[in-house]
């Protein structure tokens, strides 16, 4: 079998030379001629019913031949059969939470996980009744009604691991996705585990780039039937545009984590050491949740790193101020180096108990370590969380 990282350059491109082309064609038809209607009638069909692909693509709602050479890359990616994408992370949890109601709408939620996730479950905007339990009380709280469990790893913001394999055999029948946002695919491959459906917010390390906003679901043919009919239907769709910039991205998606991690390693342990830090959560110290996960389920600790300062609040906008190479801002897995507070940000849709309860306190900033050079992102760090020192002294 290829190499992953000679997958992330040629994987979705295998029809290239045939069409005598070296880049993928942007297709930006919003309809497509239909000269033979009973082909287009018997397309329409297959694609509303959720196929792959058609004779006919007939409207660009039910099928895109830039969005679907994407689709094919991050598929062999993960490892999967099928891979279905949207407009952002957010778009592909509401069309599995759609697909999946039917059996039932009761969903197991173990946090923490990605705010909005957290807020979109939470709020019981789609009728889903959501369930927040701890990894190990998984499957004492199965209902006959429980259509999904639903798992980050490594979570957002705190980087604990969850045991993939062992939340699966916990859920039994159950079907377990995981948001593999935070590893990519050249990290973890949840499907390998056991896991149904992998989410990525494509928007971070598959972009990779800061310039695309997409999501994904990654499973089986079977389960990719439903997700195409709802999208389809709801019409969260990628733009081929956007789907032509994140398969692009994912040529460099290797090179990029590896040297993103390379400097997160680093940049962890000198945090480690400065006097402004009380704590930094990172899965090559050993001091995030089932870090012992790191060379089995993760192939690596990745490129995120949160971090504690002394001084709470005022010092953690202070760096955010201070900081002048990395930007402040939020997201992650660009090219570039970000840095944000989870609290008043990304995570600022949680109630204050929810927010307490998972660590999200307002000491904690979360940095997405890019590809720059370590010495050069040490000195910007290092120099705002100098300027953090004095932050401390008044707030004592
Ligand atoms: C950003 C993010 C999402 C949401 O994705 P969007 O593309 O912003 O809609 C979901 N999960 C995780 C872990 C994320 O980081």
């Amino acid at each position: 079998m290829q190499h992953l990282d000679t997958s992330a350059v040629h994987a979705g491109r295998e029809d290239f030379l045939q069409l005598g082309v070296h880049a993928s064609p942007i297709d930006l038809s919003s309809t497509y001629p239909v000269t033979d209607l009973a082909v287009g009638t018997a397309s329409l069909d297959a694609l509303v019913a959720g196929e792959a692909s058609a004779a006919n693509p007939i409207y660009a709602r039910l099928h895109n031949p830039t969005v679907a050479r994407a689709e094919q890359a991050i598929a062999q990616l993960e490892g999967a059969e099928a891979c279905v994408a949207y407009g952002s992370g957010m778009a592909a949890l509401s069309a599995v939470l759609l697909a999946r109601r039917g059996a039932g709408n009761h969903v197991l939620v173990v946090r923490p996980l990605y705010g909005t996730s957290d807020h979109l479950l939470a709020s019981g905007l789609l009728g889903i009744e959501a369930d927040f339990v701890s990894a190990d009380e998984i499957s004492a709280r199965i209902r006959s009604d429980t259509v999904l469990v639903i798992i980050e790893t490594p979570a957002n913001p705190t980087l604990d691991l969850v045991d993939i394999e062992a939340v699966v055999a916990a859920a039994g029948k159950v079907p377990v996705l995981v948001d593999s946002t935070f590893a990519t695919p050249m990290l973890q491959q949840p499907l390998r585990h056991g896991a149904r459906y992998v989410l990525h917010s494509a928007t971070k390390f598959l972009g990779g780039h800061g310039d695309v906003v997409a999501g994904v679901i990654c499973c089986a043919d079977e389960d990719a039937r439903p997700l195409r009919t709802v999208r389809a239907a709801t019409g969260g769709l990628l733009h081929p545009l956007a789907a032509y910039l994140l398969h692009r991205g994912l040529a460099t998606l290797a090179l990029r984590v590896e040297r993103a991690q390379n400097n997160a390693i680093e940049l962890a342990k000198r945090l480690q050491a400065h006097p402004a830090v009380s704590r930094v959560h990172y899965a090559a110290l050993g001091t995030v949740a089932n870090a012992h996960l790191l060379g089995s389920q993760m192939r690596g600790p990745g490129c995120l790193i949160a971090l504690r300062v002394h001084g709470g609040y005022e010092a953690a906008a202070s760096v955010m101020r201070n900081v002048k190479l990395i930007t402040p801002a939020v997201s992650l897995g660009s090219v570039d180096s970000l840095i944000q507070h989870p609290a008043g940000l990304t995570h600022r849709v949680l109630d204050a108990e929810t927010q307490l309860r998972t660590r999200i306190t307002p000491d904690l900033l979360r940095l997405s370590v890019g590809i720059e050079h370590t010495e050069d992102l040490w000195d910007d760090l290092s120099a705002a969380l100098d300027a953090a020192h004095p932050a401390v002294d008044k707030a004592a």
